[in-house]
């Protein structure tokens, strides 16, 4: 498998020779040397898929056909499942199991994709008129720049590929620069299943400079992009100056309601699955647990003591229960982060501390409940993007809405309780663009993904997912044409 750039049906090497070493953060072991593009690489993958688009040697093909692709790569991917997820794990440092269900979620994510493009046919409109015959075609959007970031590197990939080209677009794939190698091997797989040259690009590299142009070049009609705020905030506001398409999934700070009355035991597993899963770095993490005050004190005992005993350990480990974070430099930002709730007040209940003893070749940070915490202090505000849970509490049903929505962000919340209605009405009142009830963390590629506030922009996943890669065009025939006399003739 190359470690190359993939521009115009070729893999070619990054024009001036930069390369990047790609190490596991498990153990620091090295995983291969990548090559690294600069903006004239992007602006040669732009340029090939404005090519491509422009042939419509893919938009033009019967949906059927375009749809056919996608279900091929959704079985090649479970068939290859283990080289896939075996790729994903050692550039994440995620355990094994974990990525091959990342792998099952991606097969499912092409299937869903290349089911739904093939029934995708528009909409005839009623124009209310017997010589009119109004209809809505729905066409793709044109060049599309697919940014991604490191923490479900293929899993956020395919919840873009797959829908931008059941659409019939092309693109140009920028994953994090830490976590290249699935999607290598995904542009890889797409070659081979016949995708024609120049539809489907990857450039690999920093945001700064191989990302760059995608959100600035003239050629790029929408830019789909999931990571942090303040990278979506720069390429929103980069974007607009060519008014591009824009759809962003951002980050969260994602509250887990928990009533007195809600199944203890259960409600208390799934606070360690919403907040230590990925060891946190999951953009709907449960990361803010607000549980009513009666339960508060033994809720808490209970999460810490069991938070306590999480066994740390690298992606083969069969004994692990979570792994490492990403990088020396994440780990030290989830290390200041702790620190400032502490420095504001905050009690740390458990964890706190990095990895000990042989887990120290790694990037590993102890999963760390705290409490004692206020609202509007960073760690109750900010997105941690670590194994890191608050603790708050409220008393009324009105109070627990009001502190869950106390947030920029709204992108993923649960409430647990026993109270059939009062589930019902909290999910209605939460800004969030999922909510569970009595579950945390599950998803379906039938289902749409995304955030309220500044979570972000549009959706993934769902009848929607598609619609994002479209434009929808109405088309309107008059039936009998005629001199209207508008204007008088002089
Ligand atoms: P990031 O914003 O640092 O980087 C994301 C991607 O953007 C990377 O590929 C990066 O190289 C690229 N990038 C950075 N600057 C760029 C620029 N100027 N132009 C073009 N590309 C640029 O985010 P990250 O640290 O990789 O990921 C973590 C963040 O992602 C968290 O905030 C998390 O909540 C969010 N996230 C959100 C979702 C969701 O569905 N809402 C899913 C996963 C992750």
């Amino acid at each position: 498998m190359p470690n190359t750039l993939f521009i115009d049906g070729e893999w070619v090497s990054a024009q001036e020779g930069g390369t990047r070493d790609i190490t596991c953060p498990a153990n620091g072991d090295f995983v291969a040397t990548v090559d690294e593009a600069t903006e004239a690489d992007t602006i040669r993958a732009i340029e090939a898929a404005r090519r491509a688009f422009d042939s419509e040697v893919w938009s033009a093909k019967p949906t059927s056909e375009r749809a056919d692709l996608l279900l091929k790569a959704g079985a090649a991917i479970r068939e290859r499942r283990d080289e896939f997820a075996r790729a994903e794990s050692l550039d994440t440092g995620k355990r094994f199991v974990e990525s091959q269900q990342d792998m099952d979620d991606i097969a499912g994510c092409f299937e869903y994709f290349g089911k739904i493009a093939a029934a995708d046919a528009g909409r005839i409109v009623d124009a209310d008129s017997q010589d009119v015959f109004s209809r809505i075609s729905h066409e793709p959007v044109g060049v599309c720049a697919l940014i991604t970031p490191w923490n479900f590197p293929l899993l956020q990939a395919s919840w873009k590929i797959a829908p931008c080209l059941a659409a019939g677009n092309s693109f140009v794939l920028k994953p994090a620069e830490l976590t290249p190698h699935t999607a290598i091997l995904t542009m890889a797989l797409l070659e081979e299943l016949g995708l024609p040259k120049g539809v489907g690009n990857l450039v690999l590299g920093s945001g700064a400079s191989a990302g760059g142009p995608l959100s600035t070049h003239p050629d790029v009609d929408m830019v789909s992009f999931t990571g942090g705020l303040a990278t979506g905030k720069k390429i929103a506001a980069n974007a607009a100056q060519t008014v591009k398409k824009v759809a962003l999934e951002l980050g969260g700070k994602n509250p887990n309601v928990v009533f007195a009355d809600a199944d203890f035991d259960a409600a208390v597993d799934n606070a360690l699955n919403a907040a230590f899963v990925d060891s946190g770095q999951v953009c709907s993490a449960g990361a803010r647990l607000i549980v009513e005050e009666s339960i508060a004190e033994r809720f808490t005992d209970a999460l810490a003591q069991r938070a306590g005993s999480i066994r740390l350990g690298g992606p083969f480990d069969e004994a692990a229960e979570s792994g490492p974070l990403i990088s020396k430099e994440h780990r030290d930002k989830v290390t200041a982060y702790v620190q400032s709730g502490v420095e504001e007040g905050a009690r740390v209940r458990c964890g706190g501390q990095w990895g000990q003893g042989e887990l120290e070749s790694g990037y590993y940070y102890e999963p760390t409940v705290i409490d004692q915490v206020k609202r509007g202090m960073s760690v109750v505000t900010e997105e941690g993007f670590g194994p890191v849970v608050t603790v708050e509490t409220f008393t009324t049903e009105d109070e627990a809405v009001a502190t869950a929505n106390d947030t920029i962000y709204g992108l993923a919340g649960a409430v647990w309780t026993q109270d059939a209605g009062k589930a019902q009405r909290v999910a209605n009142r939460l800004r969030h663009g999922t909510v569970w009830i009595n579950d945390y963390h599950p998803y379906l590629p039938q289902a749409e993904w995304g955030g309220f506030k500044q979570s972000g922009i549009g959706r993934e996943l769902g009848p929607t997912g598609l619609a994002e890669y479209q434009e929808a065009k109405h088309i309107y025939q008059n039936l009998r044409p005629g001199v209207t006399g508008y204007f008088g003739a002089h």
